[in-house]
């Protein structure tokens, strides 16, 4: 059995490595080689806690297995993250546990893979302003990500607690890309490409305030309930999701769909336009939006990779099991 701890995935895996590997577990679920099992999240009546699982197979990569894990709203005053999270990858061949992986890391970077595979294949190729909404753990990751896949010129940012944007413009800032701080109505209105990575359980932006051919990647509405833009923008958008059923019950696309705006047929994955089976975007003035709910099939994919570069360069911990 092989371990990649946590504090080795660091040095291992880059951004590019990540949005590679959730490029392909894209297009396995969209050719129905990859399947997500159903969720478990339970909270466990101590500590606070919500812990859960995540898992599938992908027959074309050959990844099977489970991120274990949830958060701990306590850890903080430990000095430890308050989302935990470890992947098992298991042999399909023999059901054998193959590697555990140290999934803290992993999961910042294939979500911030899955905005930046949104971008690769969505977003206008002239895109120059990048608009990101919210400014906690996750946007960095997002940011860095983003600004590999078309020529920023510019980031302009909003977050609900303001005080919270300087760490956010400080990556900017070591990227070489200027920065500011704005309000919702001039994010809208400069920005090409907008990523939405908040806790909201209300819209923030409207349809009203969005530009024709702006790309959104909408990030963090990963539960029921939570909601980053008004239904408006939802219906007018050109719609994409990385699973259509996450979309439609957790996404961003959950209360368009409850009202009755949108219907599923309307939502295209994002693997069946990366293969060439689907359309992406079809004209410089759509609105494209992509509903990324986040899937265990991303960690499995990332956790491979995470595997295969230890092997390669000799760093993977291996021992019988
Ligand atoms: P975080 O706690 O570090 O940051 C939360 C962000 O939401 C901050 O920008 C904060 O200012 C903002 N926020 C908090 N309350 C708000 C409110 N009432 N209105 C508007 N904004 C508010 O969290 P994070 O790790 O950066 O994650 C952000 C979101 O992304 C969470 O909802 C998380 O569940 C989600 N997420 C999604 C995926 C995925 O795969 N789609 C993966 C990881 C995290």
């Amino acid at each position: 059995m092989i371990i990649v701890p946590e504090s080795a995935i660091g040095e291992l895996v880059s951004l590019e490595d990540c949005v590679d590997a959730v490029e392909k577990v894209f297009v396995s679920m969209a050719e129905r080689s990859a399947h997500n099992f159903p969720v478990v999240r339970e909270a466990i009546g101590y500590a606070d806690a919500l812990f859960g699982f995540k898992s599938g197979f992908d027959r074309e990569g050959l990844a099977l297995g489970l991120k274990a894990g949830g958060f701990w709203p306590n850890n903080a005053d430990k000095g430890l993250t308050n989302h935990q999270s470890t992947v098992f990858l298991f042999d399909p061949e023999t059901g054998r546990c193959r590697a555990v992986v140290g999934g803290n890391l992993l999961t910042a970077l294939r979500t911030a893979a899955a905005s930046a595979v949104s971008i690769k294949h969505l977003a206008r190729n002239d895109a120059k302003v990048l608009g990101m909404v919210g400014a906690g753990h996750q946007s960095s990751f997002q940011l860095r990500a983003a600004v590999q896949q078309r020529q920023f010129e510019k980031v302009v940012a909003w977050n609900y607690h303001p005080d919270m944007l300087p760490k956010l413009a400080a990556v900017a800032e070591e990227l070489g890309i200027p920065f500011e701080a704005v309000n919702l109505d001039r994010l809208g209105a400069e920005a090409d490409v907008i990523i939405t990575i908040t806790s909201s359980f209300q819209p923030i932006l409207k349809a009203s305030q969005i530009k024709p051919g702006t790309h959104l990647a909408c990030m963090g509405t990963d539960t029921k309930g939570k909601q980053e833009v008004d239904v408006a923008l939802v219906a007018a958008a050109t719609l994409f999701t990385d699973e259509i059923a996450q979309a439609i019950s957790i996404g961003e696309c959950q209360h368009a769909i409850a009202q009755g705006m949108i219907a599923p047929i309307d939502i295209a994955e994002i693997g069946a336009v990366i293969n060439g089976q689907k359309p992406g975007r079809t004209s410089p003035d759509e609105i494209t939006l992509f509903d990324g709910t986040g899937v265990g099939l991303q960690d499995l994919a990332v956790a491979q990779a995470a595997v295969g570069l230890a092997l390669a360069r000799g760093t993977a911990v291996e021992f019988d099991f």
